[in-house]
């Protein structure tokens, strides 16, 4: 590794992960602890501390010093690194975790949304770096979306851009975390196609899904199923291909984007509902920007995170709006 290092933080709901990561975007050392077990927040930033000094202490063993430390959250981050809401760990909210590790590490701090994080690292290191502009949608428990304009993050006024999972699909359908109902994430992150599926069970339909038992379903499983030629699996996964056309289409249309990068766990099944997708996108996008959209799977798998955020510490002006311009 380079003798010049920077700590990636990939803060989630339920795990949280730390990693040296150098100039080449090669991950080394790094720790795992569980985000549920934070007591509060002051827990949270004494333990993240902790385990930013050791990685630390590791790098300057191999002779390496840690420049800066990014960390990617699962909530809304606004200009100065203090998280407006978590819906997914709400012990964040409000907390100014950006100014409260730089106090104690004495380093450079910067914190992003994980959504953005995973789009910067697609963009530095993964499968969008000759993209301009392009859309990152992460399908996992929520749907996440970090876009990238002229080859930046665009975080928008208030820092609260790219939020495509709470994009309406359903006038009157699912009520969504966020208050609002028929949410994207709804259909199309991997909660949202269980939910498909325990309710199409309920009602009866036939699948090699029913002798699953219910807290061992999953997105692969669903995946799975639907390779081996499962009607159910494979009509809901096309489900929340169409949706996501429906959405990329309006997206097309509003931003003409060079691309969209599909990341997070559900990307592994892109293949089986892509041509759900690209049916949807065609049908209501004007055709131009349509054709420009390329779709595609994300390149740098669970790493994503880490590396994004990790790059963005030393880069934090790649986040940008027009009020950061003035
Ligand atoms: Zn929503």
């Amino acid at each position: 590794m380079d003798r010049e290092l920077l700590i990636g933080i990939d803060l989630g709901g339920t795990n949280c992960r730390l990693a040296l990561v150098d100039g080449r975007g090669e991950i080394g050392e790094g720790s795992r602890l569980s985000s549920r077990e934070f007591v509060d927040a002051e827990d949270l930033v004494e333990r993240l501390a902790l385990e930013c000094r050791a990685l630390m202490e590791h790098a300057r063993r191999q002779g390496g010093r840690v420049r800066a430390v990014g960390a990617g959250v699962p909530g809304l981050v606004d200009g100065t690194g203090t998280v407006l809401t978590a819906p997914n760990l709400g012990i964040l909210d409000g907390l100014p975790l950006g100014a409260a590790l730089e106090k104690r590490l004495g380093l450079p701090v910067a914190v992003l949304n994980d959504a953005n994080a995973i789009a910067w690292g697609e963009k530095i290191w993964g499968a969008a770096i000759d993209l301009d502009s392009f859309l990152a949608l992460t399908l996992g428990t929520g749907v996440g979306g970090g876009l990238i304009l002229g080859g930046r993050l665009w975080v928008g006024a208030d820092g609260c851009a790219g939020e495509v999972g709470h994009l309406n699909v359903e006038a009157h359908g699912r009520i969504c975390g966020c208050g609002s109902r028929g949410c994207l994430e709804q259909y199309s992150s991997a909660s949202g196609i269980l939910r498909s599926v325990r309710d199409a069970l309920a009602q009866g339909r036939d699948s090699t899904l029913s002798q699953i038992n219910d807290q061992d379903l999953s997105a692969a499983a669903v995946g799975a199923a639907a390779r081996g030629g499962d009607a159910l699996a494979l009509e809901v996964l096309r489900e929340a291909g169409r949706r996501l056309g429906q959405v990329l289409a309006g997206v097309a249309n509003l931003l003409n984007l060079d691309g969209a990068v599909i990341c997070g766990g559900v990307a592994s099944s892109l293949d089986l509902f892509l041509p759900a997708l690209n049916q949807e996108l065609f049908a209501r996008a004007f055709d131009r920007p349509a054709r420009r959209m390329r779709i595609f799977a994300g390149a740098l798998g669970d790493r994503a995170g880490i590396l994004g955020a990790a790059h963005f510490a030393c880069h934090p002006q790649a986040a940008w709006s027009a009020r950061s311009e003035s």
